[in-house]
């Protein structure tokens, strides 16, 4: 959109400047030949001219054979009296001026130029992209992308694993398609729907699959849209969007992003644009709040921060229907893998529901790269269908980051790396109340040197005590190997470290889990929702470190004194990372059947 309007006005800067050129060269008689003054004068003596034309300070006129010639005159009046006298035939033609249209635009130009400069700036300014549909030249327009009821192709089958949400929103399709109906029976529809959840997990998805399963016009925009630099714009822009809504109703306007505009307005970090994000808000407040039953919009929010909207946005008449889009379940999970593999050939050894299994915490978003991405590794690989082994490969490109093989290691970096991720593994292999370990890896994936995957047996929705300090436990193993192995500490186990404190962290003071402080919960003052701390005196401030690493070094001696009864193992392992880089729970369990003859108490 931006470069087709630049193009647009540099062309037609090109374009006047064409037609100055051309104008200012057409009526110079050009061809004529310039004659000092005397020699005219002793012309118009010999009564040698004809066709006598004066524009301004030159005379131009013919010489018998027909040749053009061209005098500038001190005076012309001086000049036409002797012409007079000589009984010439004169022509006065006004001085050449560019015709009234190019005088309107010269005049104008400066101003021109003013506004394309300020268009330009702006469209940087507020971010471009989203704006569209040919009317960005406002500033006060609101922006909004326009799906045609034609041009959609989401319907309610191509969401999937979020039924419940789905059946909440379900009753909007019926209204959007039979408005007048609802109206009749007196039936009160929201106008206002607040989708929220962690992002990626279909709202845009759902908002626009209600359009399109209704055959509605679908508005889009972002909440961050709004907020610009200079007061008052984003307001405008709200005006605008509710009113080209209202043009095209029954549709669905749907401002993604809410939280840019509403976020709670005695919160915020007073870092500037407070006034204009306030003024944005209430004008969405009073859009909303005039709203009519037969005004058949309806509004679609969505938000992956519920906690930090103004109250005043979920009053009745506004966002009153708050529905939550969680991440998906195993069984959502293997649903929206299906529905993105719909297109894609599928090899017979492809069981979703081990993939399903294998992606906790996998948001829509992210299942729909991995089919993408396995589509992509399946031609690169010139296969013909996508199989298990290549949905594997995609799952761990997805959530870990692309291999970084060209990376270079040193011999000794490679060997403390393999340490460290044996470490974490055989930690998690011993406690049986750790998630089991999936596989460990020494390829470079982002920014980790190694990793080493572990994979809940089933979904957990709450953890356990024994879990949670398992965790602890298979964090610090990786530490905690390199120590006994290399006895030195390295910047390897940075992440680890900060994980086991937040856990750490939360188990004393939000759930309730070490004795000495008791079930109370301690949360800090968080400047982005505004929520006040609880007063803690300083006495249980000490008492909560005090508990907090407590936890952490017992985690940290089990582990510790587990690495240390298994150090054959931790060497066999560790050497067998080294050489295959990648050992998965299979490969591990033979190791330890071999290393171990007489089981000592571990169960796996
Ligand atoms: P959000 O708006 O919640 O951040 P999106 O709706 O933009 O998430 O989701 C991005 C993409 O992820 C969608 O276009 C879709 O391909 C995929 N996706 C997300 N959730 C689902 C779902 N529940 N079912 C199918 N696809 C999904
Ligand atoms: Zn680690």
């Amino acid at each position: 959109m931006q470069s087709f309007y630049k193009n647009l006005s540099i062309w037609l800067l090109i374009a006047l400047a064409v037609l100055l050129l051309f104008h200012t060269c057409k009526k110079t008689p050009d061809r004529a030949h310039a004659v000092p003054y005397t020699e005219f004068l002793t012309k118009v003596d010999a009564g040698a001219l004809s066709k006598v034309t004066i524009i301004s300070n030159t005379v131009v006129w013919e010489s018998g054979d027909g040749k053009l010639f061209k005098t500038v005159v001190p005076q012309a009046s001086d000049a036409l009296a002797h012409l007079l006298r000589k009984n010439v035939v004169i022509r006065t033609e006004e001085p050449s001026q560019p015709p009234w249209y190019l005088q309107t635009l010269l005049s104008w130009l400066p101003f021109v130029l003013f506004a394309v400069l300020w268009f330009f700036y702006f469209q940087k300014g507020s971010g471009s992209g989203s704006g569209g549909g040919g009317r960005a030249l406002a500033f006060g327009k609101s922006r909004a992308r326009l799906i045609n009821p034609e041009e959609s192709k989401v319907k309610l089958d191509d969401v999937a694993g979020i039924d419940e949400a789905k059946e909440e929103v379900a009753e909007l399709v019926d209204f959007l398609k039979k408005p007048e109906k609802f109206v009749e029976a007196g039936a009160r529809i929201p106008t206002g729907v607040l989708l929220y959840g962690e992002p990626g997990t279909g709202k845009t998805l759902l908002a626009k699959a209600i359009a399109g399963e209704a055959g509605v016009p679908f508005f889009s925009i972002s909440g961050s849209n709004f907020v610009e630099m200079y007061v008052g714009i984003g307001a405008s822009r709200v005006r605008d969007l509710f009113s080209e809504g209202k043009k095209k109703a029954p549709c669905i306007i749907f401002i993604d992003e809410i939280d840019a505009v509403g976020r709670h307005r005695s919160a915020g970090t007073g870092a500037g644009g407070n006034d204009e994000r306030e003024q944005t808000l209430n004008q969405l407040l009073v859009e909303m709040d005039g709203f009519e039953a037969n005004d058949h919009v309806i509004v679609i929010a969505a938000t992956n921060r519920q906690d930090i909207l103004d109250p005043a946005l979920m009053r009745p008449g506004r966002f009153d229907r708050q529905v939550m889009v969680p991440l998906p379940d195993v069984g959502g999970r293997e649903k929206i893998l299906k529905v993105h593999a719909r297109a894609t050939k599928v090899a017979p050894d492809v069981d979703w529901q081990v993939i399903a299994k294998g992606t906790p915490g996998f948001s829509g978003a992210q299942l729909a790269s991995l089919v993408n991405e396995a589509a992509l590794l399946m031609t690169r690989r010139n296969f013909r269908a996508i199989t298990m082994d290549i949905l594997e490969s995609a799952k761990d490109k997805v959530m870990m980051g692309a291999e970084r093989r060209s990376l270079i290691i040193t011999d000794r970096e490679r060997r403390i790396t393999a340490c460290h991720e044996v470490g974490h593994a055989l930690v998690a292999w011993m406690l049986p109340a750790a998630d089991p370990v999936h596989k460990v890896t020494i390829i470079p994936r982002g920014r980790a040197l190694g990793l080493t995957m572990q994979q809940p047996e089933e979904e957990r929705l709450s953890h356990d005590r024994a879990y949670l300090f398992a965790t602890l436990c298979t964090l610090l193993g990786g530490r905690v190997a390199e120590e006994i192995v290399f006895n030195q500490m390295t910047t390897g186990a940075a992440n680890d470290i900060e994980r086991v404190s937040d856990i750490a962290r939360r188990m004393v003071c939000e759930w309730g889990m070490s004795e000495v402080v008791g079930p109370l919960h301690f949360k800090a003052a968080s400047p982005l929702n505004g929520q006040p701390g609880h007063l803690v005196s300083e006495q249980t401030m000490v008492l909560i470190d005090g508990e907090v690493k407590k936890l952490v070094q017992s985690a940290y001696d089990k582990a510790r004194s587990l690495l240390l009864e298994h150090r054959d193992l931790l060497d066999a392992l560790t050497h067998a990372l080294l050489e295959r880089e990648t050992i998965t729970r299979a490969e591990i369990e033979a190791i330890v059947m071999a290393n171990t003859a007489t089981p000592s108490g571990s169960d796996r």
